[in-house]
Formats: structure tokens, C-alpha cells, sequence
């Protein structure tokens, strides 16, 4: 199948277990829980996304007439990523990273373009909302449940929600199958409010951690 990616980007994981690694991220077009439009906003499951999954436009994005070809775009996207920051992509310490994100990365992240990904020696993750089943095989699968969706995907690495949501209380997903369970802070004008909130839950419910987007800390998108 084609694919069809917003961007490829080399940054820093900012958010959960991986916070602080370096990794390239792609991003890919569409979600099921919302079609990006601002029009459909108030009618989506998933109202409160803050994140441009529309078209092939973004930096590397595109058109992917293979897995191959995707393959190799993140494997330059490393390479180019690492020679920038003055290091070397050939470092045997240097393991190669992708998050896989989206949009809704598992609507088009299927058996194929993993192997090709494993070929090109990264390891891959993945950052879903939950409702889409996953290739076997993936190295780290996030899960961040959003409001009433069924999750289809109740284990993996770790679960990451986004806090507060109403209909989605810490409560629903604490007893699933992960190694990490995460509240990150909802995004906007109430952030440290729901920072606040989200802090008290983690010291009230140990299991839970508190995560900060610390991409955003140091200045990136
Ligand atoms: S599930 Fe994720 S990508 Fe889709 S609309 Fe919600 S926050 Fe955005």
C-alpha cells in the first residue's frame, strides 16, 4: 500500500518513559477520531487535539509508493538528524528511533513497512489512540485512550492519558496490562490547573506517573 505521512521530523521524545531520546518522528496523515477539521470539531470523539495530521505537506512529508521508499526516507531523516547535531549516525551506541505517530499512526502502519523499518535497524514505536490493531512486532506501543473510544489495544508499554477528560477517569484503564501508566497534563489556556490536578491524582494513585511534554520545555514543537 501507499503511505501517506504529514512530516518526518528528527527531535527529541518529549512525553512518557522515552522522554529525552532522539528520535525521528512520523507523523501520519489522518485520524479515525476526527477528521481535522475545525468544522467537524464539536461533532469528533476526540475534541481536544491540538495536532495538524491534514494532508502531505508538512517538512518530509508525502506520498509513499512503498514500504521501502518510507523506510528509507526516516533512515535519511536519522542520518541527516544526528550529522546536524555534530554526531555520528554510524555510532554502534547511536540505535536508530522512530515513533510512529499520527493522526492515527495504525491505520496505516501494518506488517510490511515494520519489517522494512526493522531492515533499515530501528527500532520502532508507536503513539495510538488505542482503536486500531496493531502489527506484531512493534518494540513500544503507547497507548493514549481518548474519551469514549473503545480500546482495541488494552496492553502494551505504556499508557499515556491525557488529563482531565470527563468521560475518560484514570479509573477506567488502571487495572489494563502496561508497564507504565502516565497522566499528562491537558494542553491550553487551564494547563496548570490541569497540571495541578494531574499531580495530586499521581500522589493519591501511585501507580500513576506525572508526565511533561519536556520537548516544549526546551523550545520544541
Ligand atoms: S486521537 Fe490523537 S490525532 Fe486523533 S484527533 Fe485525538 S489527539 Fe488528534
Amino acid at each position: 500500500m501507499a503511505y501517506s505521512v504529514k512530516e518526518l521530523f528528527y527531535t527529541l521524545q518529549g512525553e512518557g518513559a522515552h522522554s529525552g531520546r532522539a528520535a525521528v518522528f512520523c507523523r501520519f496523515t489522518g485520524c479515525n477520531l476526527w477528521s481535522g477539521r475545525e468544522e467537524d470539531r464539536e461533532k469528533a470523539v476526540c475534541r481536544f487535539c491540538d495536532t495538524d495530521f491534514v494532508g502531505t505537506d508538512g517538512p518530509g512529508g508525502g506520498k509513499f509508493d512503498t514500504p521501502q521508499a518510507l523506510a528509507e526516507a526516516v533512515r535519511e531523516r536519522w542520518a541527516a538528524g544526528v550529522g546536524a547535531a555534530g554526531g555520528s549516525a554510524t555510532s554502534p551506541r547511536a540505535r536508530p528511533y522512530v515513533v510512529c505517530t499520527g493522526g492515527e499512526p495504525l491505520l496505516q502502519l501494518d506488517a510490511p513497512l515494520l519489517a522494512a523499518l526493522h531492515a533499515a535497524g530501528f527500532e520502532v514505536a508507536v503513539e495510538t489512540n488505542g482503536t486500531v490493531e496493531p502489527p506484531d512486532g512493534l518494540d513500544w506501543i503507547c497507548v493514549s485512550p481518548k474519551s469514549t473510544a473503545p480500546l482495541k489495544l488494552t496492553r502494551g508499554h505504556e499508557l499515556k492519558l491525557v488529563y482531565p477528560q470527563a468521560d475518560a477517569p484514570p479509573e477506567r484503564f488502571s487495572h489494563l496490562d502496561f508497564q507504565h501508566f502516565f497522566l499528562q497534563p491537558m494542553d491550553g489556556i487551564l494547563q496548570r490547573q490541569a497540571m495541578r490536578q494531574a499531580a495530586a491524582y499521581c500522589m493519591a494513585n501511585p501507580p500513576w506517573r506525572l508526565c511533561l511534554q519536556t520537548h516544549k520545555v526546551v523550545g520544541f514543537d
